[in-house]
């Protein structure tokens, strides 16, 4: 079975072996090495599977950015904090223009509001765009009136990757090759490589056919088997405290 925290540990072993290092987006903007990964997670839902992923690269002691949303569904401070001590970048996952409609004003206001609040938890100096393929708004437009290296924001992925350069993996759709059909996240590679399975990929990195740099797109959610079962259990507790917590203000 495929995109499963067994195979997402599998992967990461092949990408030790061979000889990558690894850097957060801050990092690789900043100073890139000659071969260098990049090993992004857009937490667009079900915080405690990042958190799951942030640890077991912890335990191997390779380090990634983590993209949180301004939605509850997201945002969780426990969390952002816990990833941020073990060692990993947060960055801002932006979707102001569908949140407000299109509304360029309201959405850098907006903007500039949720990025304070995270700053609050974590320095956050990169920010990547989320993309609401629902919406008929691109929150990427943003930048056409507006800088955001006027919020002291020094990488956006979509602005500031050369991607005929960095060769660039996203889940989505639980396959390496589900971009070709997705609404905004797509880039343009000059790699004639495609992989479906995760398995591809870790047979690829054993032949070493995979390009110096490469930024992987993970969204944590989407990798479940005992884990899902851990967090679903997570969000019962949750759940049931938030009961309990009810019950005893209602009581008093
Ligand atoms: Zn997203």
């Amino acid at each position: 079975m495929d995109f499963t925290v067994k195979e997402y540990k599998k992967l990461l072993l092949a990408l030790k072996d061979q000889s990558y290092t690894f850097q957060t987006f801050n990092e690789f903007i900043n100073n890139p090495n000659e071969r260098s990964i990049v090993l992004r997670h857009d937490v667009d839902l079900l915080p405690y599977n990042s958190l799951a992923f942030a640890k077991i690269q912890a335990k191997e002691g390779v380090r990634g950015v983590y993209y949180f949303r301004a939605v509850p569904e997201s945002w969780n401070e426990k969390i952002i904090k816990e990833i941020a001590q073990l060692g990993h970048e947060i960055g801002y996952h932006y979707e102001n223009l569908t949140t407000c409609k299109g509304d360029l004003e309201k959405g850098i206001q907006d903007f500039k509001k949720n990025l304070e609040a995270l700053r609050e938890l974590s320095s956050v100096s990169t920010i990547c765009m989320h993309g609401s393929p629902m919406s008929k708004f691109d929150s990427k437009d943003l930048w056409k009136e507006n800088d955001y290296r006027d919020f002291d924001i020094i990488g956006e992925p979509y602005f500031d990757v050369d991607f005929k350069e960095v060769f660039y993996l996203t889940d989505t759709g639980r396959k390496w090759d589900g971009n070709k059909v997705s609404v905004r996240d797509r880039v343009n590679s000059s790699f004639n490589l495609s992989f479906h399975s995760t398995q591809n990929i870790i047979d690829a990195l054993n032949q070493n056919e995979l390009p110096d740099k490469i930024m992987f797109t993970f969204h944590p959610q989407r990798w479940n088997d005992n884990l899902m079962m851990w967090s679903k259990e997570l969000v019962f507790q949750n759940a049931k405290n938030i009961v309990k917590r009810l019950f005893y203000v209602k009581s008093e």
